[in-house]
């Protein structure tokens, strides 16, 4: 997606080798005309598909998510990361690895939100090992509901996630997929 794509070069920061930092439009600040069109694009990729629900993750992926379910007119469904009394005491769980954080997390969400009826697309900000998806797809697979596929609006194309989640059969969709960055050098690949 080009306009994500001129974005990401005077706006993205490389800090470590493997960390983009994208405060400035998508993970603190929040360009809401870039979302919007992003999440335009994710409608269009997804026209022939019925989605009935949208699935992300807390807390970078909802702003996301939430433009986009307005193209689908389906609700948003937030896996949350912390036990709350607001939560029902009937969840799906999964384990998550956070690449940013270096640990490990459980994820939940609600029985009474997923079901084996639903159709579910899964939007998050960025895929880098994959883990934050694998841990919503097993989700998905516990609700016995159907996965349709996975929007991402950065892939690092040279982290293991994007190759890991398509030899599984998976659908993935990327908007900017990075080839390769350091700082001051971001390579997007061709497609
Ligand atoms: P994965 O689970 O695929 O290893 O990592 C994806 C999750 O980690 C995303 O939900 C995102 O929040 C975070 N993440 C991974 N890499 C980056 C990065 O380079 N920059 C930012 N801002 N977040 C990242």
């Amino acid at each position: 997606m080009q306009l994500l794509k001129e974005m990401i070069l005077p706006k993205g920061r490389v800090d470590s080798e493997d960390i983009l930092k994208v405060d400035g439009f998508l993970n603190h600040q929040i360009d809401v005309k870039l979302l919007n069109e992003i999440g335009k694009e994710f409608k269009v990729r997804y026209k022939n598909e019925s989605v009935t629900k949208i699935l992300t993750i807390e807390a970078s992926g909802i702003a996301v998510a939430c433009i986009a379910a307005q193209y689908f007119e389906v609700p948003v469904i937030f896996a949350k990361k912390t036990e709350s009394k607001n939560l029902d005491a009937e969840n799906y769980e999964s384990q998550v690895y956070s690449f940013t954080k270096d640990k490990y997390y459980k994820i939940r969400v609600s029985k009474r939100y997923l079901n084996s009826a639903d159709h579910v697309l899964i939007i998050d900000d960025f895929l880098a090992n994959g883990s934050a998806v694998l841990g919503l797809k097993e989700i998905v697979d516990q609700a016995n509901a159907k996965l349709v596929g996975v929007g991402i609006v950065i892939e690092k194309g040279f982290q293991q996630g994007g190759n890991l989640l398509r030899d599984k059969g998976l659908r993935v969709d990327s908007l900017a997929i990075i080839k390769s960055m350091k700082p001051g050098n971001i390579v997007f690949e061709s497609k």
